[in-house]
């Protein structure tokens, strides 16, 4: 059986101190060497030593990075977006980037709790910056502002299925696609 790439738990034994010594993301407990972290196991037998492999995701999104959140809160200028996934790998811990939204020229470009897409252009002032100002990038899921119900496309516009107001958002080209929800 091989045992050299497994899953591992935090606090979960991967080899003994007498045949392997502690690599990365694992300690010594005096007797055994134990991961400190999930990942993959890896078992170097010609250094002799016992290390893991993070596979958890970083939650600082990168320049490049598309991520998708939802709208934490709208300003005149910008948004705030709450990132649930990054380039579609959701994150464990939350992180916020902020949008300008000076350039585009819509009604009501997101809504606070709208999920958008957005690409991440960089990180200044300690805040990461990023754009939705592209066309398969904006807003993937939005409801009515006025009633609160669901809205369909209408030419360049949204349009609520109950109330039948029509408002603008700055609307990503996949919008209405719900398969971002599935990812998880
Ligand atoms: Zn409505």
């Amino acid at each position: 059986m091989s045992e050299s790439t497994t899953h591992t738990i935090p606090g979960e034994q991967i080899a003994f101190i007498e045949e392997f010594e502690a690599g990365q993301n694992t300690f010594d407990d005096g007797d055994k060497v134990r991961a400190t972290v999930v990942g993959i196991k890896n078992i170097n037998k010609k250094d002799r030593t016992a290390s893991v492999t993070n596979t958890k995701v970083l939650s600082v999104p990168k320049v490049g990075d598309i991520i998708t959140g939802n709208v934490a809160a709208v300003m005149s200028s910008m948004i705030v977006i709450s990132v649930d996934y990054i380039n579609g790998i959701p994150i464990k811990a939350p992180v916020e980037c902020v949008c300008s939204i000076r350039e585009i020229r819509k009604k009501n470009t997101a809504l606070v709790n709208d999920i958008v897409t957005a690409k991440i252009l960089n990180h200044l002032n300690g805040a990461i910056h990023a754009t939705i100002n592209e066309p398969d990038l904006g807003v993937l899921f939005t409801k009515c502002r006025k009633c609160g119900d669901e809205v369909i496309l209408f030419r360049d516009a949204i349009k609520c299925k109950e109330c039948g107001w029509i408002d603008e958002r700055k609307l990503a080209s996949n919008f209405g696609d719900k398969s971002f929800i599935k990812q998880e």
